[in-house]
C-alpha cells in the first residue's frame, strides 16, 4: 500500500489501459480521479472493494478549459494530484493526403496537448511537495513509425519529447517524468483496427488478430493493461526515484527489430 493517502489522476481511464493502470494504483491505496467517456458509474463501481475514494470527471481532453476544470476539481476534492497518468488517446488510420483535418487536430489535442495542460497545472503542487510522478502513455509509435498513422506517430513522438523535456526541468526534485511505450494491447482502440482488417481482407477476426501481431510484435502476445498498471506502480515506487525521462518499451520486441 505504498500509495496510501496519495491521489492519482488518470486521463482516459473508463476503458483499456487507463482503467488497468487506475486499478493497479488503487490496489496500492491511491485515491483516484478517473476521466473519460462512457458509463462511468459502472467503472467507478469496479473500485468498490479497494477502500479508496474514487471520483470521475468527464473533461474532454480536446478542451483546455475543461482540463483546467478537472484539475481544479482534483484540488478541491483531494487537495491535488500526486500521480498524473496522461493516457487518453484516440487513433485514425489513413494516408496523409486523405487524412481528415478534424481527426489530425483531435489526435494532436488528445494524445499530446492534453498532457501539456495537465502537466503544467499539476507540477507546481508536485514541486512544492517535492514528490510527484508523471507517467505518459506513449506507444511503440513514439519510437518508430507505421504508414497510415501520421497524426498518431507525430503525437506519440511528441509526447516522448515532452517527457524528456519535463524530466530535465524536474531532474533535481522529487518529481519524476517518464513515458511507457506499449506495443499491441488488446483494448477497444486496437479491436477496431483488428475488425477493420478482418473486413478489408475478408478474413476472420481471429486471423486478423494473429496477422496484426505477426506483423510487428515478435512475442506474438498482447501486453495486458494489468502488466502496464504494475509498471506504473513500479514507476511510483522509491526504487524508481532516479528513473527520469525514460521511454520504457513494453512491446514484445517490436522496437528491438
Ligand atoms: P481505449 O479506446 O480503450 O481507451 C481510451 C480512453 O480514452 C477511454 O477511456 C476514452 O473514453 C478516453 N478518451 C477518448 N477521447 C477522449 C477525450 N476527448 N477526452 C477524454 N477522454 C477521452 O484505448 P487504449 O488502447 O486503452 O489506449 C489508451 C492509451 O494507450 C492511448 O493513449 C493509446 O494511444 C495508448 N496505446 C495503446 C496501445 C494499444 O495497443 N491499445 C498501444 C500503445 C499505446
Amino acid at each position: 500500500m505504498n500509495l496510501k493517502g496519495k491521489t492519482a489522476l488518470v486521463t482516459g481511464s473508463t476503458s483499456g489501459i487507463g482503467l488497468g493502470i487506475a486499478l493497479s494504483l488503487a490496489r496500492q491505496g491511491a485515491n483516484l480521479v478517473l476521466n473519460g467517456f462512457g458509463d462511468h458509474a459502472a467503472v467507478v463501481a469496479q473500485f468498490a472493494t479497494f477502500g479508496v475514494s474514487v471520483e470521475h470527471h468527464g473533461a474532454d481532453m480536446r478542451e483546455p478549459g475543461e482540463i483546467e476544470a478537472m484539475m481544479s476539481f482534483a484540488n478541491t476534492r483531494f487537495s491535488g494530484v500526486d500521480v498524473l497518468v496522461n493516457n487518453a488517446g484516440i487513433q485514425h488510420v489513413a494516408n496523409v493526403e486523405a487524412f481528415p483535418i478534424e481527426r489530425w487536430d483531435a489526435i494532436i489535442a488528445i494524445n499530446l496537448s492534453s498532457a501539456f495542460h495537465t502537466s503544467r497545472l499539476a507540477l507546481p503542487r508536485m514541486k512544492a511537495h517535492n514528490w510527484g510522478r508523471i507517467i505518459n502513455i506513449a506507444s511503440s509509435h513514439g519510437l518508430v513509425a507505421s504508414a497510415g498513422k501520421s497524426a498518431y506517430v507525430a503525437a506519440k513522438h511528441g509526447i516522448v519529447g515532452l517527457t524528456k523535456a519535463l524530466a530535465l526541468e524536474t531532474a533535481t526534485t522529487g518529481v519524476t517524468v517518464n513515458a511507457i511505450c506499449p506495443g499491441w494491447v488488446l483494448t477497444p482502440l486496437v479491436q477496431q483496427q483488428i475488425d477493420a482488417r478482418a473486413m478489408t481482407e475478408r478474413i476472420s477476426v481471429e486471423q486478423a488478430s494473429r496477422e496484426l501481431l505477426a506483423e510487428k510484435q515478435p512475442s506474438l502476445q498482447f501486453t495486458t493493461p494489468q502488466q502496464l498498471g504494475e509498471l506504473a506502480v513500479f514507476l511510483c515506487s522509491p526504487a524508481a526515484d532516479n528513473v527520469r525521462g525514460a521511454a520504457w518499451a513494453v512491446d514484445g520486441g517490436w522496437t528491438a527489430q
